[in-house]
């Protein structure tokens, strides 16, 4: 069984920062990791690896030249190899263009039964990649997976978490499972993963070695357009209600929420 497992490299910070001016992020001299998210598409992909024989685990990032860490670090956890797809091609691409330079990119490494990806990066959010990855790819999606019940090599059975429940859900191979938190605990790399990976070679991929359309990738393959990006304005224009008596003071705060549209 082959297993692909796909993993980002987002900044690790919280306080991403905008150019408002070209509506995209400002990446340099922002430190990176590997999308937490991720680390359990990886450890469950691993965790396969260990429970079944012949099983093959390869990561794929698409990013910048650094994501090689990242890629490092989904070896170290036990990954066979690690795939990054750089190219000024790729930059700018938006969530679809992305998907269908990793879909290429799985096309070319060839033959995989599954490919797990994480719930969202933490950085982009849309959580849209791995669904559009299996369109393009023309395979079964589950998303939010929480649990896989059963493995054999035509089909996988999985727990999948819905609003206020789970449902089981049971798909042929091969698939994409985008995974939730619940699904595992991810390991934190030994000794011997860490030695592992820096000895690793981690090929490089670009956008001519996956023959992608080079008007696909890229800005000029992205539909998507960002109009404007502006930080929200806090604000606070309260009002402090004198309780005189509790019936007027309500009164007093309805009316006040009345005039600022809360009710
Ligand atoms: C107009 C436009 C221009 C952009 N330009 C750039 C740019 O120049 N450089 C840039 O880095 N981003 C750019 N982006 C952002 C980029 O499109 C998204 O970061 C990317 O498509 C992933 O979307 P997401 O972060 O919402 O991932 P999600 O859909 O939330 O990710 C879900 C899962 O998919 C997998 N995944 C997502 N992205 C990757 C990846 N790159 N490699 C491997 N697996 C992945 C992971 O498993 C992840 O957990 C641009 C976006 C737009 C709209």
């Amino acid at each position: 069984m082959r297993i692909a497992v796909l993993v980002k490299e987002v900044p690790a910070t919280d306080k991403v920062k905008m150019d408002e001016k070209t509506g995209t992020m400002i990446r340099s001299g922002m430190e990176s990791e590997l999308n937490p998210l991720d680390m359990y598409a990886v450890e469950e992909a691993v965790r396969i690896k260990e429970k079944f024989e012949n099983v093959h685990v390869v990561a794929i990032s698409m990013g910048p030249p650094q994501a090689v860490n990242s890629l490092k670090e989904a070896i170290s956890m036990g990954c066979d190899d690690g795939y990054l797809m750089s190219d000024k091609n790729f930059a700018g691409s938006d969530t679809l263009a992305t998907a269908y330079a990793l879909s290429a990119a799985i096309q070319k490494l060839g033959n995989f039964d599954l490919i797990f990806t994480g719930e969202r990066a933490t950085d982009g959010e849309t959580g849209q990649v791995g669904p559009s990855v299996a369109t393009q790819l023309g395979i079964p999606v589950v998303t939010y997976v929480s649990k896989i019940e059963k493995i054999s090599d035509e089909f996988v059975r999985v727990c999948r978490s819905i609003e206020g429940g789970k449902e089981t859900v049971e798909v042929e191979l091969p698939a994409l499972l985008s995974v939730v938190k619940e699904i595992n605990e991810p390991r934190i790399p030994n000794l011997a993963g860490k030695i592992a990976s820096k000895s690793k070679k981690v090929p490089l991929l670009t956008a001519n070695d996956i023959e992608v359309i080079l008007d696909k990738v890229g800005l000029s393959g992205s539909p998507t357009r960002v109009v404007k990006v502006f930080y929200p304005k806090l604000s606070r224009d309260g009002k402090i209600i004198k309780v005189r008596d509790l019936e007027s003071a309500v009164n007093e705060l309805v009316e006040f929420m009345k005039q600022k549209g809360v009710i």
